[in-house]
């Protein structure tokens, strides 16, 4: 039976030796680890943030010695994928190389042109994965470039978290000290029916543009057996978006109260529908709700029409007073240098902001992501500035875009931040300069 290795190259954002601060498990390489052995295949995970440097990366990739090596990619760690797998060609020539996740899944003639990738998977992996595999076994033809077939959801086994270091990593969560651990995430669902320019259709691309559930139970089973097994104390459940389907939501509810389970948790939210959802977030609540990440996104209703976010910024602050009632923590994501945007505009966005007062804030640059509709709206207006791969950061370090002083950005977040973060911008701004 051959051996399967899966890679994990994401050392872009935060480099070598990062793992107890950007420890989330990878679940798309988690469920394909969890087919595979369903199916039967031994496999093996090789995750860089662990490894101390090139020759780190060399002896673990010798040390698991795989048939297959899968690795996956988003945009900004391409570049690293491509050397992971050029390292790979050299010491161990034998073994087929096979590249997937989401960056070519939008973009597979990045994957195609670069011969050191044997073949290329675009959107899940889970199914396609295992064909693949099967396939090199019996020496069967099958075609460099393989559309991945959606799984059943409820179908794909829990995954093994201690293959993902979980006892070691994932029982922290990275930007919620208050949270206790150990720390879990989950997912519940796939995709998202919404339409912002900054997102979509990339995201309707890896997810075929259907947004599909687990069974409820299934994953009420899952945070028993990760409470059973690691003694689980708060999670993010980290789906685009769990506020979806409100019988679900009870349903989880009930559940969880069935098992008598009140553990703190985050999940993802749109202001639009946290103002719909009251009694329902009140019921969250009582089984643990924590925090809602919010994408408020900007303060100007110009803005957020320009962007199709379907949300006004009235909702904003409604959804804001509804968490703050309830005593649910608020995670503000926010964002600065949409194209056409004003410096104007941008103020109205920190004004907004200083008002909704979250916990938790997580300012970005806006960063043109390919196949998002913005993304060719930058491309079309010659503002495109990207050389490399490692350029598609979503935070506030680099320049995204022509036509703005980033400078003068991070100036006003830097007026408009709480002091808390601010010590932080210090040091990060001290450390850049020594
Ligand atoms: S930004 Fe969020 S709400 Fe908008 S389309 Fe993407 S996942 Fe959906």
């Amino acid at each position: 039976m051959l051996k399967v290795v899966l890679v994990n190259p994401a050392i872009t954002a935060k480099g070598f030796n990062s793992f107890s601060t950007d420890n989330y498990i990878h679940h798309g390489l988690a469920y394909i680890d969890a087919t595979l052995t369903k199916n039967g295949f031994d496999s093996a995970y090789v995750d860089l943030r662990r490894c101390v440097d090139w020759n780190d990366v060399r002896s673990q990739l010798l040390k698991e010695k795989g048939d297959v090596y899968g690795i996956t990619s988003m945009t900004v760690d391409f570049g690293i994928a491509i050397k992971v797998a050029k390292l790979i060609r050299k010491i161990l020539p034998k073994a087929k190389i096979v590249i997937g996740g989401i960056h070519v899944t939008l973009m597979p003639k990045d994957g195609l042109k670069n011969k050191c990738f044997d073949y290329v998977i675009t959107g899940e992996g889970e199914i396609s994965m295992v064909k693949l595999v099967k396939a090199i076994s019996t020496k069967k033809k099958i075609s460099r470039l393989i559309v991945g077939e959606p799984a059943d959801l409820d179908e794909i086994p829990f995954i093994n978290r201690d293959k993902f270091f979980h006892r070691e990593g994932e029982s922290k969560m990275p930007f919620v000290p208050d949270l206790p651990v150990p720390f879990a995430t989950i997912m519940t669902s796939r995709g998202c029916p919404f339409n912002c320019a900054f997102c979509q259709p990339a995201e309707k691309m890896v997810f075929r543009g259907k947004v599909r559930i687990r069974n409820i139970k299934s994953v009420v089973d899952e945070i028993i057996d990760i409470k059973k097994k690691y003694g689980l104390k708060s999670y993010l459940i980290h789906d685009d978006l769990f506020l979806i389907n409100k019988d679900r939501m009870m349903e989880f509810v009930r559940l969880m109260k069935k098992h008598k389970l009140n553990i703190p948790f985050i999940c993802q939210g749109r202001a639009d529908l946290i103002t719909k959802l009251q009694p329902e977030l009140k019921e969250l609540k009582k089984v643990g709700l924590f925090a809602l990440m919010i994408g408020f996104e900007s303060g100007s209703q110009r803005i957020l029409d320009y962007i199709d976010k379907r949300t006004t910024v009235d909702d904003n602050h409604k959804s804001a007073e509804i968490c703050h009632k309830l005593g649910i923590h608020i995670w503000a994501n926010y964002m600065m240098g949409i194209p056409t945007e004003t410096y104007r505009e941008m103020f109205q966005t920190m004004n907004m902001i200083r008002k909704i007062n979250p916990e938790y804030h997580s300012p970005s640059f806006f960063t043109p992501y390919p196949q998002t509709r913005l993304f060719d709206y930058c491309i079309e207006n010659d503002l495109f500035i990207f050389k490399e791969y490692s350029d598609y950061r979503r935070g506030i370090e680099n320049n995204k875009i022509k036509g703005f002083n980033y400078d003068f950005m991070r100036g006003i977040l830097f007026l408009y931040m709480p002091w808390s973060m601010r010590a932080g911008a210090i040091k990060y701004m001290f450390k850049k300069l020594l």
